[in-house]
């Protein structure tokens, strides 16, 4: 089973809700952290790392030799990543999506296959849980293919945790996709409320169970809670704003090793979420 926990904003507390939703389940679970342009799970997990990874996307190079600029490279390009200028070819690596389209047309055989740098997977380890996150290279402007090689990780075997980016665009869509449940987590405002729709919005599109966590739930208002009964979706946590969680969150600590009681909440969490699944088939 693939949950993945996502939020329409930053700041709503997923990664408190992912993390410790996975060290209170102890085994037969992963964690993989895939919002990697700012990977924070590591930082309470503190998973003991065993394997680093360098992760590259194919990327067009052209033989000036053999090309005869008859242009049919960049006229199949739908991203302006490679054009011919004059007496020569340009491929702009940055912006290449590697569909392989202009190696595919090329008449001449004159493309072949270099590496663009995307980032690097970290694999590890804390007890039981196993640990996978993304780190996108700085000035690398495309998550989602980096995202997909952290989700190839993924186990068939036992329950996956997905950490996803915040926010409602591709990267969100790439964490989200064929899982089997969506956990939302957001917080009773206005802001959480607002952002909250929009992943709904995409949940929705996916065709994937949502749920929702309410984060600091006795701050707000209850727009949320009537917008959740509106829509069908149950809210399955309501997490309130309690000094002992902000504390542990600012140290880095798990809140299911300050506050142990907690522990057991999330393992109800996972189980009303295997409920809702077994009663929706
Ligand atoms: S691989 Fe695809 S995206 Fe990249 S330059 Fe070629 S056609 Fe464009
Ligand atoms: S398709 Fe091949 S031969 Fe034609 S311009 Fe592009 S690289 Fe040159």
């Amino acid at each position: 089973m693939i949950i993945s926990i996502a939020s329409g904003k930053g700041g709503t507390g997923k990664t408190t809700v992912a993390t410790n939703l996975a060290v209170s389940l102890e085994s037969d679970v992963q964690i993989l952290d895939c919002d990697v342009e700012e990977p924070n799970s590591h930082l309470f997990i503190r998973p003991v790392i065993e394997e680093v990874k360098t992760i590259t996307t194919p990327v067009p190079e052209v033989d000036m030799e053999k090309c005869s600029l008859c242009g049919k490279c960049g006229e199949i390009c739908q991203f302006k990543a490679i054009i011919v200028i004059g007496e020569t070819v340009l491929p702009f690596h940055e912006l290449c999506h590697s569909c392989g389209g202009c190696m595919e047309v090329c008449p001449e055989k004159a493309i072949s296959e270099t590496g663009r740098e995307l980032g690097i997977i970290e694999k590890g380890h804390r007890n039981g849980l196993e640990f996978v996150h993304g780190k996108l290279r700085v000035g690398e402007a495309m998550s989602p293919p980096l995202i997909r090689k952290v989700r190839e990780y993924s186990r068939p075997d036992i329950l996956t945790i997905i950490d996803a980016p915040p926010g409602t665009s591709c990267p969100v869509i790439a964490s989200m996709k064929g899982a089997d449940f969506v956990l939302l987590v957001t917080e009773p405002t206005p802001f959480g409320l607002h952002d909250l729709k929009l992943a709904v919005g995409a949940v929705k599109i996916l065709g994937i169970p949502c749920g929702l966590v309410i984060n600091r739930s006795d701050m707000g208002d209850d727009q949320v809670k009537k917008y959740a009964e509106e829509e069908g979706m149950p809210v399955l946590m309501e997490i309130p704003f309690d000094r002992q969680i902000a504390e542990a969150y600012s140290r880095g600590d798990m809140v299911v090793d300050v506050m142990p009681e907690w522990k057991e909440r999330f393992k109800t969490l996972y189980h009303d979420i295997r409920e809702l699944l077994s009663s929706n088939n």
